[in-house]
This record gives C-alpha cells, structure tokens and sequence, in this order.
C-alpha cells in the first residue's frame, strides 16, 4: 500500500510518499510560498538528484497538482500513475477534544475541524484546505486526519483542566490540549520497541526540543501530562516563544509599551524565548557557537533552555511516580550532545547518568546513558510521516 502523506501550512505543503510494504520513502518534498511570488516545488527522490519546480500557485490546490504531476513525471518521478497511491494521510493540528485517535475523513469530520478552528486559527484553516484539495483532485482516494492533540486526550482532567473559572472551560474548551502529539506518540513507541519492553509497563519522559519544544509524561503507554497548553505557545522556552511566564506580565507589559493584543502575542510568540534572552538567533547552534566565543546572554538563553526541560523531566517523574526512560527527539534533542548532557546534568539523583561516548551521537536510535545508570536515556529521531502513514494503513484496512 502506498501512502502520500500531506502536511499544510499557511503557505507551504509538506508531503511523502511511502510504500508501507517495506516503509521506504519513495519521494519526499515541499510546495513552498503558495500564494506568494517566488513559489516552489523541492521535489526528491531517493538515488536522483533534487529537482526544484519553479511556478507561481494561486492556492493549495495549485501546489497539490504540480506535486501530483511530479509524483508520475517521466524523469524525476516516483510512480507510474496517480491510481498507484492508495491512501493519502493528512497531519492535523488541533481537534479539540472531539477525538482522541485518527479518524477517516468524513463530511462530519470536516464540519468538526471547522469548529476548532478557533482553537487554531493558523493551523487548521490551512490543514482543511489540504484535505479539500486532495477531495478534488484524487477523488475517490480515502483520506485519514492525524490530529497534534489526539494523543494527549487521555490526560487526567487535573492535567488539563486550568485554574481559572470552570465556566471559561465550559464555554470556550478552555484547558490544556498539548500538541506534537504525533511524535510523541511515535518515539515513546520507538523506545520501549528498541529496548524490547512492553510500553505498557514503562513510564517514559518524551523530549521533543526542536524549534517548538514540548514534554510529555507517557505512563503505560498513555500520555498523563505535557507541557504544551491551550496553545503550543506554554511550557519551555522555545526558539522564539516565551513558554511559561507569570500571566500578570502579560497586562503589565500591554501598559507599559501600550500594545494590543497583535503586540503582546507578537512578542510572545515570535520575539522571545532563547531569540528573546539572547539576542542573537532562535537557531541553537547559533547561540552554541555564540556561547562558546563568550556571549554571556546566548550562554543565559541556553541555561534557560536547559533548566526548564530539566525541571519538567523532574515533575513528570513525580506525575508518574517514577520515570525509567527519557527520550531525546527533534532537531535540538537528536543532534545536541551538549544541551542533552546538560539537562540531565543534577539528575543523577533520579537514576539519570550520561555516558559521554554514547552521547556523542546524532540523529540515530541509540542509547546514552551509562550501562548502570537506572533511568535509560535515549536519542529517537522522530518520524511523524511514518506514524501518519501507518495510523492511515491501520485505519483503512
Ligand atoms: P526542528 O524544529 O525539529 O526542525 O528543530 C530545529 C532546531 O534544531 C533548529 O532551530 C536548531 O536550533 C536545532 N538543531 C538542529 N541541528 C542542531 C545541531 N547540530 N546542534 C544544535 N542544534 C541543532
């Protein structure tokens, strides 16, 4: 069975092929500036060379055809005819707490996902314009939704439910939802199969610190806690958003520099976190390199980081009453063998020990604590494509 994989956003359109046979990737890209001037198709081919398709797209529509077409081209293609892809699998961000596990499209899971787009007004709009646009032009082909937040539903309503009026989660859905859920489902799975245990007797602590950087305490299998929020913008410092801060800053600031709401949201969402202590970049490596030459504020945004993703492991520990494997994924958490060992760095009184040889690794499966360290900690790269593609297998058989 093969199966494409789309990812939308506001102006880009992510997408996979891949044959669930054997789990290959048989073409790989990204549709980006949709809608803007200078649009393009990075289109690849595992053993051929990158192909970059110039040519302007109105919409998502426009993107999706010129992928189709060089999904079937004679020279850069991947397959012979449009009829060989079976199944497409489409990433959603936000279904509220309407579901819990992907579903197959519908015309009532449509009308659901209009309903939280208030709850994502950035994400969703463009998610459903992907699914719209598959609908016209592969009808027929069946669709599957793949939502962030379906893997947090099992969170225990003392996890999600905030401190404010209960009436505020009645009428809005105010409360916590997380997000990243997919990766976080797929690394704690990839864990305990790489170490040969029975996720169902593990309590793992999922790291997933990339540019967006969020925790997860996966207990049995089942995530009780994360860090994430009503918006992927609480929890850890992140490249440019702040995570968690007194709320009363927020009004405080809104006066003092006389901002809207477009001004503080701006602030906390694109000029803060390590980009905001640093002042140099949301980039990490930017900030190790800046560190390294002595930049006292890029060594404080990384303290930052690495003390809040520190903290967080901790209380998860105690959510579960325990933790005996902690999971490192996304682009910081697969490839920083220094943040990695600075934020287990203090949490060998949990069980946690880093071996520095092992740690010396990047973007593979592996083990890099000590053989006697009690707690496990390891290095996945996560695979959200692949956990899309196999909930989309899983469902349509
Ligand atoms: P992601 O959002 O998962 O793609 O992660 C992107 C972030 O990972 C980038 O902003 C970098 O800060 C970080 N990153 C990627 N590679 C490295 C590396 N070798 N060392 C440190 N940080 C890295």
């Amino acid at each position: 069975m093969k199966v494409l994989v789309i990812n939308c956003g506001s102006s880009s359109l992510k997408y996979q092929l891949i044959d669930m046979e054997n789990e290959n990737v048989l073409a790989i890209g990204l549709a980006e500036r949709i809608g803007i001037e200078g649009a393009r198709v990075k289109h690849e081919v595992p053993n051929m060379d990158k192909v970059v398709i110039e040519k302007p797209m109105e919409d998502h529509k426009d993107a999706l055809k010129i992928v189709l077409d060089a999904l079937v081209d004679e020279k850069h293609g991947a397959i012979k005819d449009l009829k060989e892809i079976n199944a497409v699998g489409h990433r959603v961000v936000h279904a509220g707490e309407k579901y819990s596990e992907s579903v197959v499209i519908n015309d009532d899971v449509i009308k659901a996902l209009e309903e939280c787009i208030e709850l994502a007004p950035l994400h969703n709009p463009p998610n459903l314009i992907g699914i719209k646009a598959c609908q016209e032009l592969m009808p027929g082909v069946q669709m599957v939704a793949v939502f962030d937040t379906a893997f947090h539903q099992t969170m225990p309503s003392s996890s999600y439910i905030y401190p404010l009026p209960y009436e505020l989660y009645e009428k809005y859905g105010i409360r916590k939802y997380g997000f990243h859920g997919t990766s976080h489902r797929y690394v704690s799975a990839r864990a305990a199969e790489f170490l040969g245990k029975d996720i169902n007797e593990m309590k793992i602590v999922t790291c997933h610190l990339g540019n967006g950087a969020s925790l997860a305490a996966v207990k049995n299998g089942k995530c009780i806690d994360t860090s994430m929020g009503f918006t992927p913008l609480e929890g850890l410092a992140m490249g440019t958003r702040c995570g968690d801060i007194d709320p009363a800053i927020v009004t405080f600031i809104m006066e003092k520099e006389n901002l809207d709401i477009n001004g503080i949201n701006n602030i906390m969402n694109k000029k803060s976190g390590v980009l905001g202590i640093s002042g140099v970049s949301s980039d990490f490596r930017d900030i190790e390199e800046a560190a390294e030459k002595g930049n006292e504020r890029a060594k404080l945004a990384l303290d930052k980081f690495n003390m809040r993703v520190k903290k967080y492991i901790a209380a998860y520990a105690a959510v579960m009453g325990g933790v005996d494997t902690v999971v490192f994924t996304a682009g910081l958490g697969e490839n920083s063998s220094s943040n990695r060992k600075e934020i287990c760095s203090g949490l060998e009184f949990m069980g946690i020990k880093i071996d520095d040889e092992k740690n010396n690794v990047r973007g593979k499966d592996a083990v890099v604590s000590t053989d006697d360290s009690k707690v496990k900690v390891l290095v996945v790269p996560t695979n959200e494509e692949l956990m899309i593609a196999k909930d989309t297998v899983e469902l349509l058989k």
